[in-house]
């Protein structure tokens, strides 16, 4: 494909406000792609993805020089990264309190990509309230080597087993693996019970289904199975956020999809940075409207 001229890349996230600096810079080596691409990426899905991620508290996976040089994954604010990007302090587990990062708007997107951001990652709670989660994760993260089918009845099965309990889930592509199994909370129950019912309920199914599922973090454990990451449910946890592009060959990103598709689809990372356009009108379809929203609470027990 032909490299976009230094006048046209960028030229979308331009339009939201934020200047990018060397968008021909190649970031995904092998495949050809440069910051301003991924910048016009995100500034064509940041609609969608400011339903999941505005307000949240987010890491990010940083690599000024592009995948293929040092990535670090960012918590904290260095205080580099302009008014677009907000703080909110947190008091950790150690009584210390730090400043976390979150964004409103398709500027404070746009600022962290400047800012040579790929990943966005996102607690299960926003900054508002902060101590009560607004979605449970179930990530499913199979053994090296198992195929993407055994992953998509595994990411069934489990959708059957949380509506036994009466919560309703929505699946998305993780762009790596595996599939996340969200189900959206109404934000009444706390962490600490958050956390314990994925963990009850992880542990329970894994007794139950051995040959599918272990709880176990321990990769000797997985032998053929699929690790029921329940961990992604704690506080202070992230997991990747809707939309966002991974630091992988081929700038795969995480896609929500309907339950309906799951069956067709071959993989985890169908969908890449290319694909803004696909994405776009997907998130405006049918099909996805209303894609994580249910008014639910945790189930008792
Ligand atoms: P896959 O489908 O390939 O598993 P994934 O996004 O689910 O993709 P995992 O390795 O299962 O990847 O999840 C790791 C999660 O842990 C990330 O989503 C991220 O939010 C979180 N995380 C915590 N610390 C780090 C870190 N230092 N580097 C990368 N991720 C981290
Ligand atoms: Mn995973
Ligand atoms: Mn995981």
């Amino acid at each position: 494909r032909a490299r976009r001229s230094s006048k046209k890349a960028a030229a979308m996230a331009e339009t939201v406000g934020i200047r990018i600096s060397n968008p021909d810079r190649v970031i995904f080596p092998g495949d050809d792609l440069t910051k301003g691409q991924l910048a016009d990426y995100y500034a064509a899905v940041q609609a969608p993805m400011l339903v999941t991620t505005a307000n949240r508290p987010i890491s990010l996976i940083r690599c000024p020089q592009g995948r293929a040089k040092h990535c670090f994954f960012q918590k904290h604010d260095s205080g580099s990264m302009g008014d677009d990007v907000h703080h909110v302090p947190v008091k950790e587990s150690d009584g210390e309190v730090a400043d976390y990062l979150y964004v409103k708007d398709a500027k404070g997107i746009l600022a962290c990509v400047q800012m040579g951001t790929i990943e966005f990652h996102g607690w299960g709670s926003r900054v508002d309230p902060l101590e009560r989660p607004d979605r449970l994760v179930f990530d499913l993260d199979p053994d090296e080597g198992l195929g993407f089918d055994k992953v998509k009845v595994a990411a069934l099965r489990l959708r059957a087993l949380l509506a036994d309990l009466g919560l309703v889930t929505f699946p998305m592509l993780t762009g790596g693996k595996g599939i996340h199994v969200i189900a959206p909370l109404d934000g009444k129950a706390e962490w600490p019970a958050v956390k314990s019912f994925a963990e009850r309920f992880s542990r329970a199914i894994a007794e139950a289904e051995p040959d599918m599922f272990t709880a176990n973090i321990r990769k000797a454990q997985r032998k053929g199975r699929i690790f029921l990451d329940w961990l992604r449910n704690q506080r202070g946890a992230t997991a990747v956020m809707p939309y966002s592009a991974r630091v992988r060959e081929g700038a795969p990103v995480a896609a929500p999809i309907d339950w309906s598709e799951l069956e067709k689809l071959k993989a985890a990372n169908l969908y890449s940075i290319r694909d803004a356009d696909e994405l776009l009108e997907r998130a405006g379809s049918k099909l996805l409207s209303g894609w994580c929203v249910a008014d639910q609470s945790l189930p008792d027990a």
